[in-house]
């Protein structure tokens, strides 16, 4: 059921702020009207989530944005809308992204282009929004961040292969949170390179998150990734018995020099700093610390991300479901690899056919040792870097003296994002290198399978010399733990919030 969700919703908006999804692009289908009443005593009752189009459900359609699944609906839902379902939250419809989650800034879609919703008070009264200048809302998540942040639902679903939470939650000033890998179940999610991918949540402030989180973190069977609640209860023992939640005097805060680089605009820098010192007021302790790895993640994701997504986007030939384009009149039809080329030449979109080219170059006989086998070695270096500085993992605890005071740290805090959100009309036509770029700082976490939140920072008094505009536009924090410490990040989270 597609209908026009702008006209919906923009009754609800107008009294709010001068947004509508017209304006904004979020909504790409808006749920039917649910039947029955929930039961008021389910933890989410009246709680409207909204899902990115990527994410499965039998009563709209699941396009992950691409020509390929225009007219495609699922027969099942997501595990995930399940326990949404489950719980009595209202699923609000389903979210603008970039086609099949890939892309860092939503311009790739079948739908538009999203448009940031954030309006700083000061402007919002002095500009009409017809009139302001428009601003990426970051992707490949960028609907269910921009919902979010203009208040067209509560809460909203994400995925996050690289970064696709964390990256358009600080363009769009909202917490966007990645759970460590295998915790949310991806059973009925899109795929785009399976052994990255993680569900992500976003909402307006942390407590929401966390409720959210609360509902989802569980075992499914359906998953075969899923972690068990052995492992789960470990991971969760392991970091309380590092540091008792709660208690800042306890927490020690890594600073990793690599994610502040010297390209950092002086205004994201500066809130960071400005963040942390408010962290050191209230007792934790601050501890610089190395990961020397990171300069090498960006190229080994996109290596690894690409060549899963070859393998992901293979099923899409116009044989068993999505698109297909018939042979032209007087051709008889056929099943050979110009059938599919056909199909696949129209369906997919110029950044899908890239990462299909790159991922299939990099798996060839040629390429695979320099290309993927590379990319694999660099994200165990990755993944060891992290395990040295926290002091949960068993490996830190091996190495008291790895020059951070004899103890490793709880969490680790960065800035989410290299810059704040881009004017859209200098990103649409963007071939891909300076967006790749922008997930310099999201994906080592990913290649980790580390949780990772993003929590939008106030504007801090000295926001450093430059535009004044720029200045007023949301930036984000990014706090890492390690695996299973989801409750040592959001708590951490709350505390920058
Ligand atoms: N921007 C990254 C990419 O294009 C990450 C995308 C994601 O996390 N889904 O691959």
């Amino acid at each position: 059921m597609r209908i026009n969700v702008a006209r919906r919703l923009t009754h609800r908006l107008s009294s709010w702020r001068p947004v509508n999804d017209a304006s904004v692009n979020a909504f790409v289908c808006i749920a039917p009207p649910t039947p029955s009443a929930p039961d008021p005593g389910l933890p989410l009752n009246g709680v409207s989530v909204g899902l990115k189009d990527m994410i499965c459900t039998t009563d709209m359609p699941t396009t992950s944005a691409s020509g390929m699944l225009r007219d495609f609906t699922s027969p099942f839902d997501a595990t995930v809308v399940t326990l949404l379902r489950a719980a009595g939250a209202h699923i609000a419809g389903k979210l603008n992204c970039d086609e099949f989650g890939m892309g860092s800034l939503n311009v790739h879609s079948i739908h538009g282009a999203v448009v940031n919703p954030f309006q700083a008070p000061s402007v919002a009264a002095s500009v009409p929004w017809t009139e302001r200048e428009k601003r990426s809302a970051g992707g490949s998540s960028g609907g269910s961040a921009a919902a979010v942040a203009a208040g067209l639902c509560d809460a909203a679903l994400s995925t996050d292969t690289g970064g696709s939470t964390r990256l358009p939650a600080a363009y769009c000033g909202v917490v966007g949170l990645k759970p460590s890998y295998g915790l949310i179940s991806r059973h009925g999610i899109v795929a785009f390179a399976d052994s990255l991918d993680c569900v992500g949540i976003m909402a307006p402030t942390i407590a929401r998150t966390k409720r959210i989180f609360d509902i989802l973190n569980r075992h499914d069977p359906a998953d075969p990734t899923s972690a068990s609640h052995d492992s789960r209860a470990a991971a969760s023992a392991r970091a309380f018995d590092s540091w008792s939640s709660g208690v800042p005097s306890s927490l020690r805060i890594g600073v990793p020099a690599e994610y502040f680089p010297s390209e950092l605009p002086p205004r994201i820098m500066s809130r960071v700093r400005a963040a942390l010192a408010r962290l050191k007021e209230l007792g934790a302790t601050l501890v610089p610390v190395s990961l020397p790895a990171t300069p090498y993640a960006l190229s080994a994701y996109y290596v690894l991300a690409s060549a899963e997504a070859s393998s992901n986007m293979a099923r899409y030939s116009g044989v068993h479901y999505g698109m297909h384009v018939p042979a032209p009149a007087g051709e008889p039809p056929s099943m050979t690899a110009a059938a599919y080329a056909r199909t696949r030449s129209v369906g997919l979109g110029s950044e899908v056919k890239k990462r299909i080219l790159l991922g299939t170059y990099s798996l060839t006989a040629d390429a695979f040792d320099n290309y993927f086998l590379q990319a694999q070695r660099v994200r165990r270096l990755v993944s060891e870097d992290f395990a040295r500085v926290f002091r949960a993992s068993a490996h830190s605890r091996d190495n008291r003296d790895a020059g951070m005071g004899g103890e490793g740290v709880d969490v680790l805090i960065h800035p989410s994002a290299m810059r704040v959100a881009p004017r859209l009309g200098e990103v649409d036509g963007s071939d891909g290198l300076d967006a790749y770029v922008q997930d310099v700082l999201t994906v080592p976490a990913s290649l980790a399978g580390l949780p990772a939140l993003s929590v939008p920072l106030p504007a801090s008094g000295a926001e450093g010399s430059g535009d004044e505009d720029e200045c007023v536009w949301p930036v984000g924090a990014s706090v890492v733990g390690p695996w299973g410490a989801e409750e040592a990040v959001l708590a951490v989270g709350e505390m920058l919030e």
